[in-house]
C-alpha cells in the first residue's frame, strides 16, 4: 500500500469529461492532477493543473510526464499498452496493464470472462468471411459481428440474420480480426460500478438499469429493477473479476439480464470510471470518482449505500442548449463539460435527478 499526501500530483491519461470529473474528485481531496492527451481542446484540462499535448507514443513526453507526477491513471481503455508499460516502469499506474490488454480485445475479454466461469454471449474469433460463415452455423443467427478492438458505443459492429446479411457486414468492419457473438435477447442492461483499494477491500454500487438510444447511453436508473439474487450475481461477478487481476481503482461490468438461464451475462468490462457511474456523484455518500482517486492514492475507500432512486440522463449533441431550463428546475444536478462545439452523438453533460434519497 503506497499512501500519497494531499498536494500530491495524479496523472491522467486522457482528456475527456471522465478526466474532468477525476480532476474535480482530485481536487476536493487535496490532489493536484496532470492531464496527458493529444487533443489540444479538452475538458480535463480546463479543471487540472497541468497538461501535457503530446501523442501516446511519444516516450520523450511520456518520460517528462512520468517524472512530474506521483502516480498515473486513464480515463478511457484505448491507450496503447506500450504507453502504460513505459509509464509503470517509472511510477505507478492503476489499474494494471493486465486489464487493459483484456479488455481491449473482446475476444480475449470473453475467454477471461469464461474461464472466471462467468457467462457471455457464445462467441468466437473469425478472420476472414468463410470463417465467419462457418462460426455462424454454431453460434446461429441472429448474431452480432464486432471488431475485436476499438468499438465503442456501436461502432464496428453489424448485426446479421441470415447468411445472406454476412459479406456486406465483413465489409462494413474497419478489421479483418473480428467476432461473431450470438444474439442475446435481454430485458435489460445493467452496469455495477466497483472498486478496489490497494489493500485489497472492494465495494460495489448496485446496479443501475442503462437505456441507450443510436447506441449511445441515454438514460441510466440506479436502482435496476431486478431481483435480489441478479443483483448478487451481479455484484459477486464483478467483485470475482477486480480480485482475480488484483485490480486497483474503479471498474464497470455491463450485463445482459434475461429471463431465461443464464440470466445474466457480461457484455463488456471497462477498465475505468463509466458514463453509468455518474449518478453516484451526488446520490452516494462518496462518487465513483472520488473511489478511485482514493484507491489510487492508497486512501481508505468510502461508502457506496444509496437508499433512494436516481436518474442520471446524458445530454447529447443539442440537448445542452436546454442548459438553462434545467437548471430552473432547481433540484436538477446539472453537469456541462465544457466542450465548445456541439455536434450531434457528442456528449456534452448530463443531468442526475434524485428521488425520494435518504441521506
Ligand atoms: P458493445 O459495444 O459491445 O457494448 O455493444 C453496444 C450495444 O449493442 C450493447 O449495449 C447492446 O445494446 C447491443 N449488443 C451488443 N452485443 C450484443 C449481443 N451479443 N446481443 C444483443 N445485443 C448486443
Amino acid at each position: 500500500m503506497r499512501t500519497l499526501e494531499p498536494g500530491s500530483t495524479i496523472g491522467v491519461l486522457g482528456g475527456g469529461q471522465l478526466g474532468r470529473m477525476i480532476a474535480l474528485a482530485a481536487a476536493q481531496l487535496g490532489f493536484k492532477t496532470h492531464i496527458f492527451c493529444p487533443e489540444l481542446d479538452n475538458p480535463a484540462q480546463q479543471v487540472a493543473d497541468q497538461v501535457t499535448h503530446a501523442e501516446y507514443d511519444d516516450i520523450d513526453a511520456l518520460s517528462k510526464f512520468a517524472n512530474a507526477v506521483d502516480v498515473v491513471t486513464y480515463e478511457f481503455e484505448n491507450i496503447p499498452v506500450s504507453t502504460v508499460e513505459t509509464l509503470s516502469s517509472k511510477k505507478p499506474v492503476f489499474p494494471n496493464s493486465r486489464i487493459l490488454k483484456v479488455s481491449q480485445d473482446r475476444l480475449q475479454e470473453k475467454m477471461f470472462l469464461n474461464d472466471l466461469a462467468i457467462d457471455t454471449a457464445p462467441f468466437k474469433g473469425v478472420s476472414s468471411v468463410e470463417e465467419a460463415l462457418s462460426a455462424l452455423e454454431v453460434i446461429s443467427y441472429p448474431a452480432v459481428i464486432k471488431t475485436r478492438r476499438f468499438g465503442y458505443d456501436g461502432k464496428g459492429q453489424a448485426i446479421v440474420k441470415r447468411a445472406e446479411d454476412v459479406l456486406a457486414a465483413w465489409n462494413n468492419l474497419t478489421s479483418d480480426q473480428n467476432i461473431i457473438e450470438g444474439f442475446i435477447d435481454f430485458d435489460m442492461e445493467i452496469s455495477v460500478i466497483g472498486v478496489r483499494s490497494q489493500d485489497g477491500v472492494v465495494k460495489c454500487y448496485c446496479p443501475v438499469e442503462n437505456k441507450h438510444k443510436n447506441h449511445i447511453l441515454d438514460i441510466s436508473i440506479a436502482p435496476a429493477a431486478i431481483d435480489e439474487e441478479i443483483k448478487k450475481t451481479a455484484i459477486d461477478q464483478a467483485t470475482k473479476i477486480l480480485n482475480t487481476i488484483d485490480y486497483v481503482g474503479v471498474m464497470t461490468v455491463e450485463f445482459f439480464v434475461s429471463s431465461h438461464a443464464p440470466k445474466l451475462r457480461v457484455n463488456e468490462i471497462a477498465p475505468r470510471v463509466h458514463n453509468s457511474g455518474h449518478w453516484t456523484i451526488e446520490a452516494c455518500p462518496s462518487s465513483q470518482f472520488e473511489q478511485h482517486v482514493r484507491a489510487i492514492c492508497g486512501l481508505p475507500l468510502g461508502e457506496t449505500d444509496f437508499k433512494g432512486q436516481a436518474q442520471m440522463t446524458n445530454l447529447i449533441g443539442d440537448d445542452i442548449l436546454q442548459y438553462e431550463k434545467l437548471l430552473a428546475e432547481g433540484r436538477a444536478n446539472v453537469h456541462h463539460y465544457g466542450k465548445k462545439e456541439i455536434r450531434a452523438g457528442r456528449k456534452m453533460g448530463h443531468v442526475t435527478r434524485l428521488y425520494d434519497h435518504k441521506d
